[in-house]
């Protein structure tokens, strides 16, 4: 982890003596390759350098439509994601029914998440909510999309809007500099180092945040995550109306799941999976569909410049600087289950620009279910189209703030405003 505070003289000391720490700690054995390094010196120098405006990390839920918001805004963009593809929870994680578009019989998030979700169900055939009922339960109205087409269409929208993709890469250390941001990642035979004025974590738990060594937020326990999987029947990606998480034999919790880092995240995916082969011997039945990583409800959340409470959750309190809307009852999972408690009548929640702004912080943005929130009104905020409307904010403020040369918090709001407007985002408070 890099201290900010370090200068850019002391920061690439460090991460130089790190890397050739690891790289003796892996016992690193080079061959005849002629780009390698002689033995016992570790490769120092980055392989690629990547002088981009707005850095996204992590493309999942929230991080894919910032990505291609900043870039359509007209900033030169990258989002560096660990996994395999874009959609993180969505895609990889399969809770593939992002909710909430409506409340009270009226959309009320719109934008480049609608976009992609609305594309992504046409190519399919399949079908939309009716958001002018009011349903009898919250998840009647969640849309049923087909993941693996939801990646693949994110990934044609960020191409189309010029952002770039860089899987199987994450960031190791980071340093300010004097223009903004200096990130160096790494992926399998990738050292990168990526130059941006602004960055927009996105990685669900504030991870960027965290190596920053600025505030977050963390429960001692948190909501159990969960692997989703299909015994005995054909996965039908898109089409199942059921109610998603009811039905057995499509998931278990996974208790302690926690996406913080590599090691917890591989103890989640261990233990989910091993769940499921005891269902599958009890039970005698064909697995027909197992998720490649279980998903993750709850890690770290940032300390933002504000902190939305769950009054102000409840109440629908409207933000003076609010850039989205959010919807969904409180739902907080515990180990027994879930009591989802809707919200009252009429009431539609917004989430201010200064809860995605880490506290203190300059050029930097999160999205996602790390928005500065108490528990009780992250567990509602935490839902996809609510980040999708975060992403699109954060994504308009990046690339404001680019074009000004300033921070987002020095962003004129009335700008952000109009500009989401343009994009086809529904604002709080009209309509
Ligand atoms: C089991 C379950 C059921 C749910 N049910 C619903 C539901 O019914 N409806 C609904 O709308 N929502 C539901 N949710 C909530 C919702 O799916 C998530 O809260 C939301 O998708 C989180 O979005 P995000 O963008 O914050 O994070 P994610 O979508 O998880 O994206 C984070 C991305 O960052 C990447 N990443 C992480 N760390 C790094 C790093 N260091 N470097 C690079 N990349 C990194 C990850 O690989 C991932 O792609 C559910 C969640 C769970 C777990």
């Amino acid at each position: 982890m890099q201290n900010p505070h370090l200068g850019r003289r002391q920061f690439l000391q460090h991460s130089a003596l790190g890397v050739a720490g690891a790289a003796a700690a892996a016992g690193t054995a080079l061959g005849a390759d002629p780009a390698a390094q002689p033995a016992g010196e570790a490769k120092t120098s980055p392989d690629v350098s990547t002088k981009v405006e707005v850095l996204v990390v992590g493309g999942g839920t929230a991080g894919t439509i910032a990505a291609i918001q900043a870039a359509r805004a007209g900033a030169k963009t990258i989002v560096i994601e660990r996994g395999a593809q874009l959609g993180g929870t969505m895609t990889t994680g399969g809770v593939a029914f992002p909710g909430l578009f409506d409340a009270w019989g009226k959309q009320i998030i719109a934008g480049i998440g609608w976009e992609l979700v609305q594309e992504s169900v046409e190519l399919d055939g399949g079908s939309l909510p009716d958001f002018s009922q009011v349903p009898q339960r919250h998840w009647h109205n969640q849309v049923r999309i087909n993941e693996f087409l939801y990646a693949i269409l994110a990934e044609e929208k960020c191409e189309q809007a010029g952002a770039q993709i860089a899987y199987y890469e994450f960031p190791h250390a980071i340093a300010e500099t004097d223009e903004g941001w200096q990130v160096d990642c790494v992926g399998f035979g990738t050292r990168r180092r990526v130059l941006c004025r602004q960055i927009i974590d996105c990685t669900g738990g504030a991870e960027v945040v965290g190596m920053l060594n600025l505030p977050r937020f963390r429960e001692e326990e948190t909501q159990p995550g969960s692997m989703l999987f299909q015994l005995g029947t054909a996965n039908n990606p898109g089409r199942d109306h059921r109610a998603p998480l009811q039905r057995h034999g499509h998931r278990h919790y996974v208790h302690g799941a926690d996406s913080s880092n590599s090691r917890t995240v591989t103890a989640a995916n261990l233990s989910g999976r091993k769940t499921v082969l005891e269902m599958v011997r009890k039970e005698k039945t064909r697995l027909m569909h197992l998720q490649p990583e279980a998903s993750f409800r709850e890690s770290y959340r940032i300390v933002g410049e504000t902190i939305i409470t769950v009054d102000d959750y409840r109440s629908g309190r409207l933000f003076d600087d609010a850039v989205c809307n959010a919807f969904y009852p409180i739902d907080l999972h515990t180990a027994t289950g879930v009591r989802p408690e809707p919200i009252p009548r009429g009431t539609v929640p917004t989430v201010p620009l200064r809860a995605l702004i880490p506290k203190d912080s300059r050029n930097l943005l999160v999205a996602g279910r790390c928005v500065s929130s108490d528990r009780l009104a992250n567990s509602a905020l935490r839902v996809q189209a609510s980040c999708m409307a975060m992403g699109q904010a954060a994504g308009v403020a990046a690339a404001l703030a680019v074009a000004k040369n300033t921070t987002p918090l020095d962003v004129p709001l009335n700008e952000i405003r109009e500009t989401l407007r343009r994009h086809g985002a529904i604002l709080p408070g009209t309509g």
